[in-house]
């Protein structure tokens, strides 16, 4: 029997949609994408909620990469909207700038330093650390052990349900410290929001005639049908192989989602909660996407163990356990496995869109195409 499609995409978030639409446009071959939510986008899904705002369904998501072909491949199917990401952290009582900056020490501290003088300030702190390992070597290396407790510990306990000293240390890097007075969160080249939202980025990239999508559709549900020859699989890689080494951890979250009677509620997009509160963070779409709007929606995010897999958690145990996974995937004909929960890796958005473009390349020079061009 032939077969209906020449691919089937697992998952319609960056992962699946970029390959889904590089293969359908590029090759040709006819593709059917699935996701088990009811929407694509995966995690960058947003959407307008009963009032009428705009809110990232899965939390805060602001698009950023210093890679001009990354940029240039969404650019095909949206506009954007220049916006430079600012977080404040809740501690002391005070609304600071985070990443930690000159600001931030001379506020809370009640100071007038100047960046040189911060440079001293921050080494007569730092404690040695001779192996930067952990998420707390990182920190506390750089800063000292009072502004990682303020800062970092508290957020991160929250955020992963482990110490940072038992995190990787690739997890605390992603935020910087600086000595000036720079409070973007990002210091990417191109930081900017797809002008009509996420959702709609996805559409167009997914409206092909080489394109069917079946939305509320597990995996599970469709593996014996034998709809295509090859398989992309973006979903959690222990699940398609039933957990036979163990679960990978992913941490959770939950989302607790509030329309007010009010045009705005805090001064910036994302404020974090680093030492109380059970939430991490706090986010009001309004500033991320520019909506004028006489009412505003905000999340709160609530980390948990249980519920959909939202992050690989990045400890040298879980790396081994994927490992043993990835060794199956590699022995896996005809299934390519991109993507977050797929590789196990903590990537932003334009790294998955960059992985994404490279496993494209090379299924390009291993597959001769199902349609001669
Ligand atoms: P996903 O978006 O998770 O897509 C996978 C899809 O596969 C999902 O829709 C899922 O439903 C589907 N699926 C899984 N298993 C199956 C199955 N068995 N059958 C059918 N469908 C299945 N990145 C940034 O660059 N900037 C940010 O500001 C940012 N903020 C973030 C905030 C939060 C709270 C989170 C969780 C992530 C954030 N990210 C951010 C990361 C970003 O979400 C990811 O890099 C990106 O969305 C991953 O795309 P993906 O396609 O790999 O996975
Ligand atoms: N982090 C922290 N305090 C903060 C911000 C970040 O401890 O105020 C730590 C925390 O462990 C977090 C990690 O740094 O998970 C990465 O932060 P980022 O904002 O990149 O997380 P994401 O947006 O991916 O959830």
């Amino acid at each position: 029997m032939p077969y209906a499609y020449d691919w089937l995409v697992v998952g319609a978030g960056f992962a699946g949609s970029v390959l889904a639409e590089r293969i359908a446009s590029q090759r040709g071959e006819r593709v059917l994408v699935i996701d088990r939510r009811p929407h694509v986008g995966g995690n960058a899904y947003d959407r307008l909620d009963e009032a009428g705002v705009l809110i990232h369904q899965y939390g805060p998501h602001i698009f950023h990469t210093n890679a001009q072909a990354i940029f240039d491949h969404l650019s095909m199917f949206t506009a954007w909207r220049p916006y430079e990401h600012r977080v404040l952290a809740r501690v002391d009582g005070m609304l600071v700038p985070i990443p930690i900056n000159l600001d931030t020490v001379n506020t809370l501290y009640g100071l007038d330093l100047s960046s040189a003088e911060l440079e001293g300030w921050f080494a007569a702190r730092a404690e040695p650390v001779s192996e930067i390992r952990t998420s707390e070597d990182v920190v506390v290396s750089k800063v000292g052990r009072e502004l990682y407790e303020k800062f970092f510990r508290g957020y991160t306990r929250k955020q992963w349900g482990v110490d940072p000293s038992e995190l990787d240390k690739s997890v605390t890097a992603r935020v910087p410290t600086r000595t000036d007075r720079d409070d973007r969160y990002f210091a990417d080249t191109f930081q900017a929001m797809p002008a009509e939202g996420f959702t709609r980025m996805f559409d167009r990239m997914l409206d092909h005639p080489n394109i069917t999508q079946r939305l509320g559709v597990d995996y599970a549900d469709v593996k014996r049908d034998s709809l295509a020859r090859r398989t992309i699989f973006t979903g959690p890689v222990d699940e398609f192989f039933g957990h036979r080494f163990g679960k990978l951890p992913y941490r959770c979250l939950r989302f607790d989602h509030r329309t007010l009677d009010q045009e705005q509620f805090q001064p910036v997009a994302v404020v974090n909660y680093p030492m109380s509160e059970n939430y991490t963070r706090i986010t009001e779409y309004k500033h991320l996407t520019g909506q004028e709007h006489p009412r505003t929606s905000i999340t709160y995010e609530y980390p948990s163990d249980a519920g959909d897999p939202y992050y690989p958690i990045p400890r040298a145990e879980n790396a081994e356990l994927y490992k043993m996974y990835e060794a199956l995937a590699l022995q896996t004909p005809d299934v390519w496995f991109v993507g977050r929960l797929a590789t196990y890796r903590y990537y932003n958005m334009d790294q998955v869109v960059g992985q994404a473009l490279a496993t494209f390349r090379r299924i390009e020079q291993t597959i001769p195409r199902a349609v001669p061009t």
